[in-house]
């Protein structure tokens, strides 16, 4: 169970939007990664913050929080822009949505200057993450599936165990930080600029022998499959962070995140509107103006159904729960069937002298017009 949001903060239930931001901002400075390098503790509190900030400031979210917990985020986790309720929130997302608070509080530096450079260099050796796009049948959404894909990313490399090669030092340009500091002249006078060390490039080390098979950069491409166990009731343009299934980092660096993105294929005859279906059913107009039970097809196989007498064109009928399933949710939307009759264009003589024969009698019936117009 995730940590209370309120106590995260440390603010009370009613605390106003300003006051939010003060308090994130006050965790996210003490610990924020660049004050506290591989410390694995400060980057969870940083991301628990963040996670925080990112329900509690966003009004609607604040209010499902509030009412019913974590679980009232879940819902909506899928939402375009959410992804897994802010637990798959990576660093980059955090800078990238929050950055900017930081600006007014240490004059207009912004986050990333205030904490000296950007956020490149603690990630220098981070796998990158993948996206793919999944296409899933609705017959798939509507039951949930587990599928298998094949993609091709970075694995460590398993002659060097990921290490690169043998015989490590510490390189003497930049005594193993990384970064090499340099001094610039510029319009605001000299500065002090940091930048990528030449010759290891971000490693800090140098490796002696470095791997015959990766050389050197610990990790090699292979084609994997990864099972993806997906909910029922997603929607196109949905997607899934696995957190540790992107590319593998350079000489053991942190694995990069698998993003897959939900497409839905059409179908041959379902047209989705939210969780509802909908289905055209072609029927004779001698089914419409008597009734009949007709056999409909569904997302969860065939039912019988009836159509009362005297149906009109573009009638909707509804069945109850036969739609798709509500994501996270107990209840399924409604399958919708629109009646389109049809107007037969080729007929018999038989046939024909039987319809002549019933538009005289039709004809006869007193109060029958044949033209109406209605508006
Ligand atoms: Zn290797
Ligand atoms: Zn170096």
């Amino acid at each position: 169970m995730p940590r209370d949001y309120y106590d995260i903060l440390g603010v009370s239930k009613s605390a106003t939007q300003e006051e939010l931001k003060k308090a994130y901002r006050k965790l996210a400075v003490k610990y924020h990664p660049d004050k506290n390098p591989d410390n694995k503790e400060a980057e969870g509190k940083f991301k628990e913050a963040a996670e925080a900030y990112s329900a509690l400031s966003d009004p609607e979210k604040r209010q499902r929080y509030d009412q019913f917990g974590h679980d009232g985020l879940k819902q909506n986790g899928f939402g375009g822009g959410g992804g897994f309720s802010g637990q798959g929130m990576s660093m980059d997302d955090i800078f990238s949505q929050f950055g900017n608070i930081f600006g007014d509080a240490f004059g207009g530096g912004g986050f990333g200057s205030f904490f000296g450079g950007n956020t490149q260099h603690r990630n220098t050796n981070r796998g990158a993450d993948m996206r793919v796009n999944l296409r899933l049948s609705l017959e798939e959404i509507y039951n949930g599936v587990k599928k298998q894909i094949k993609i091709k990313r970075f694995e460590n490399c398993s002659d060097c165990h990921g290490e690169g090669g043998t015989g490590k030092h510490t390189c003497s340009v930049c005594n193993g930080t990384g970064k090499v500091r340099e001094r610039v002249n510029s319009f605001f006078g000299q500065m002090i600029s940091e930048k990528v060390c030449y010759q290891c490039h971000g490693q800090g080390t140098i490796i002696d022998s470095p791997c015959q098979t990766c050389h050197g950069d610990g990790r090699v491409k292979k084609e994997e499959s990864v099972t993806i166990d997906i909910p029922a009731g997603v929607q196109d343009g949905n997607y899934m962070t696995l957190s540790g299934e992107g590319n593998a980092g350079k000489r053991k660096g942190e694995t990069g995140d698998l993003i897959v993105i939900f497409k839905e294929q059409n179908h041959k005859f379902f047209t989705r509107s939210g969780n509802d279906i909908i289905v055209t059913c072609v029927i004779t107009w001698p089914q419409a103006v008597l009734g009949a039970e007709i056999e409909v097809p569904t997302l969860s196989g065939k039912v019988s159904f009836k159509i009362n007498s005297g149906t009109d064109n573009g009638k909707i009928y509804r069945l109850r729960g036969k739609g798709l399933p509500v994501l996270h949710g107990h209840r399924h939307g409604d399958q919708l069937i629109q009646i389109k009759i049809e107007t037969p264009s080729q007929m018999d003589r038989d046939e024909k002298n039987l319809i002549k024969e019933l538009y005289q009698l039709y004809s006869k019936k007193k109060n029958s017009k044949i033209e109406k117009f209605i508006p």
